[in-house]
């Protein structure tokens, strides 16, 4: 069987760090690794749409936005198909029959779903495209025969309901779809990367984000003033690293290499831990070390990123043909899809023959 990546991003903003180390880092990784015969990765506009009716600019303007990070990061057009969701309209009639095979209660289920329309104020009025995305998102990911989805913690409920469609598809109809599995980060700290206010989770729409497009102040800045453990006042206090988003970033961010060219007194993360637990070990040491690290990682994307500001209409072009090529496999699920469920009539000669046969045309 062919190995096969489907993953992408929401045009809700720039991308940040949480992206970066929960999907996008990985994704250049497999990339490179050549162990894929094909990589699909979608700009989600539609999806986007779902929850921002209100707001459909901002949606129209993050597309290049999403399109300059991809690139930035090392997703290279020539080995990864680059595209945008709406570009591919059989995704959305794929979603119209997955429809039938899930209830409203299942959805209801959905941990990521009900958290999210919390945090948006839905709870009175969900928008019926919104409620319904994970369906939607069942058929991005089968329409291009998926077998891997390398996404943070937050998409593991999205998956499983993904699979359950596929398994229910091909028992009611024929085998026609791919079941996928979900790939997860796996070092602990990039399941789900907390904001710079120290919540659950990085996101555009927190305000919490450090960007891959920041520059080197905003990125000083940001560090500067993040959230650490409040009850270390005075350098001398014992502190706390865990739900300490500076070290959380340490954890997803620092390798072995980086305490000898920044931080030499320490030989690792867990001698610096322990030092900051004992006491003794201020916050903004702590935080200069990762400005260092995160700079060293960063340099490189926000260069790249400048030199694809350079050539927007190369960016669209690539985007066009993405879309193009995406496309082109969408309709071949489609079809298949259409056969599985025998409603692919005009091509069912068996069952244009059995109505013959029932009036006895000859
Ligand atoms: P929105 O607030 O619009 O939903 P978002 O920041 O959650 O935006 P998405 O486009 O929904 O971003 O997510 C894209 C990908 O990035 C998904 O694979 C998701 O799991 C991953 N991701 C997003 N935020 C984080 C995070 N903080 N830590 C790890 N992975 C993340
Ligand atoms: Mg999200």
């Amino acid at each position: 069987m062919e190995k096969i990546i489907l993953t992408g991003d929401r045009p809700t903003g720039r991308l940040h760090l949480g992206h970066y180390v929960g999907s996008l880092k990985r994704r250049v990784e497999l990339q490179n690794s050549g162990e894929y015969d094909k990589i699909f990765i979608m700009i989600a506009d539609a999806q986007a749409l779902t929850d921002n009716a209100d707001n459909p600019e901002k949606v129209r303007q993050n597309i290049v936005e999403v399109a300059l990070d991809y690139l930035s990061v090392g997703l290279d057009p020539a080995k990864s198909t680059l595209f945008i969701q709406s570009m591919v309209p059989e995704l959305t009639e794929l979603t119209f029959y997955y429809a039938n095979l899930v209830t409203v209660s299942r959805l209801q289920r959905n941990p990521t779903v009900k958290s999210e329309i919390q945090m948006r104020n839905f709870e009175t009025s969900i928008p019926v495209g919104f409620f319904t995305y994970p369906i939607s998102q069942a058929a991005d990911i089968t329409a291009f025969k998926a077998t891997t989805v390398p996404v943070g913690e937050d998409q593991m409920p999205m998956l499983e309901q993904c699979q359950e469609i596929v398994r229910k598809f091909n028992s009611v109809y024929d085998e026609a779809l791919v079941e996928p599995k979900i790939l997860l980060p796996e070092n602990d700290a990039c399941l789900r990367l907390p904001g710079t206010d120290g919540k659950a989770k990085m996101s555009k729409s927190l305000g919490n984000a450090i960007y891959l497009a920041d520059d080197e102040k905003e990125l000083k800045n940001k560090v500067m003033s993040m959230y650490t453990d409040p009850d270390h006042i005075r350098v001398e206090d014992p502190g706390k690293v865990e739900g300490n988003a500076v070290f959380t970033y340490l954890d997803a961010f620092s390798k072995p290499e980086d305490f000898e060219e920044f931080l030499p007194d320490y030989k690792n993360l867990d001698e610096l831990k322990d030092h900051y637990k004992r006491g003794g070990l201020g916050d903004v040491k702590v935080k200069k070390f990762l400005i260092k690290i995160l700079e060293k990682e960063l340099a490189p994307i926000r260069a790249r990123r400048k030199q694809w500001e350079q050539n927007i209409q190369g960016v669209y072009e690539i985007l066009k043909k993405g879309s193009e090529v995406a496309e082109a496999v969408a309709a071949q699920t489609l079809a298949d899809v259409k056969a599985a469920m025998k409603i692919n009539y005009f091509d069912d000669g068996a069952l244009i023959r059995e109505q013959m046969e029932k009036y006895g045309n000859k």
